[in-house]
């Protein structure tokens, strides 16, 4: 069938809208009717050059809707299931998903953009394959995905949260409950306050972290993290540094990095006390490198983790997710600042750029 899709054709900064064909889903895959789609930082990275892909390629990847048609062999989707969609279909084969790791599968098709079967279900005119971001391709009224990564959710989650769940929310939750495993009372600080960072404000309250402090520089951003749970805000461009020591003189238990710059991931290892662990959330261009204080990090006892994805397990997470938000602990539709329409998408990639906005969401009509 037919779908308005926004493309990355190979330069920004902007994307094509077209319409392209989706075709029918095969054996082990689900064609999905998208509700919502966010607007998520690696799309960015992608229309700005920082990371290379295939193209022509419909971006988005933190997509949700509902279960149009399914292929032969889907046992466990029906038409009609609301469905939040995953970037990492894993491969269940592997030995980082036999050990239920699958956030670190070497064989995820997240880094190849095709189906099981080397090939696409979506193409522009005269058949020319069209490649999904991630494998998801969100900012299309339709999409194919394999059945593993759609996950069924609870219908009474409204589609924008439902989105957000699919990357920058389980990314921030994920990082404290799964990555970080947040005791009760642990000192934590988060580093950059857009849809991940107040993701991860929002699993700490939720684990009772205390102090929560947040640092951003923009002040709607802080005031945003002040809503959800953090009890200290500072911009980052005071002297940080001495604004963190004055809430936890012995350094934090805690220290997310959710920007993905090298200075940023070096306040966060600066900020830990002895035995303080620092997870490093924000996705940088592919030749970041940030400088390590060997002799404190040695001394101290420090630790410093890489997190993708939230070390999250889609088919576990995703629904626990969604119940902690109807239950009231997770208030994940404070993240949707702005609901746009697909043929708005480029204006909310420049406001990403200006590092404005909380979460810009395409809702589909
Ligand atoms: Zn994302
Ligand atoms: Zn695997």
């Amino acid at each position: 069938l037919e779908s308005r899709a926004a493309l990355y054709l190979g330069t920004g900064p902007s994307l094509s809208l077209e319409r392209i064909a989706v075709d029918a889903p095969r054996s082990g895959e689900v064609r999905v009717r998208l509700n919502a789609s966010g607007v998520c930082h690696s799309d960015l990275h992608v229309v700005d050059g920082v990371w290379e892909v295939a193209t022509p390629m419909v971006l988005g990847h933190e997509g949700a809707g509902v279960i149009e048609s399914v292929g032969e062999d889907v046992r466990d989707l029906s038409v009609g299931d609301h469905v939040v969609l995953s970037w990492a279909a894993a491969c269940g084969r592997c030995v980082q998903c036999l050990h239920g790791r699958p956030w670190a599968c070497a064989r995820t098709r997240a880094d190849v953009p095709l189906m099981a079967d080397g090939t696409t279900r979506l193409s522009r005119g005269h058949g020319s394959e069209v490649y999904p971001y991630l494998g998801v391709g969100s900012f299309s009224e339709y999409t194919v995905v394999a059945e593993s990564a759609a996950i069924r959710i609870s219908s009474e989650v409204p589609s924008t949260v439902a989105a957000l769940i699919g990357c920058g929310v389980t990314t921030g939750v994920g990082a404290v409950i799964n990555t970080a495993q947040v005791p009760a009372g642990a000192a934590a600080v988060v580093i950059g306050c857009g849809g991940v960072g107040l993701s991860a404000v929002m699993g700490l309250r939720l684990v009772g972290a205390d102090p929560i402090v947040a640092v951003d520089l923009a002040d709607d951003r802080l005031r945003a993290a002040r809503d959800v749970g953090a009890t200290h805000v500072f911009r980052g461009d005071d002297d940080v540094l001495g604004s963190l020591r004055s809430v936890a003189s012995e350094g934090f238990d805690y220290a997310f990095e959710v920007i993905g710059l090298p200075a940023t991931v070096e306040l966060a290892i600066s900020a830990l006390g002895p035995v303080g662990t620092a997870v490093l959330v924000g996705m940088p261009g592919p030749a970041a490198r940030a400088a390590l204080d060997v002799y404190d990090l040695t001394l101290l006892s420090k630790r410093v983790v890489g997190c993708s994805y939230g070390s999250a397990i889609p088919a576990i997470d995703f629904p626990r997710i969604a119940n902690l938000y109807l239950t009231g602990l997770l208030p994940l539709d404070k993240l949707v600042s702005h609901e746009i329409a697909l043929d708005e998408v480029d204006d909310a990639l420049a406001a990403m750029r200006r590092r404005e906005r909380m979460r810009s969401v395409i809702v589909y009509a």
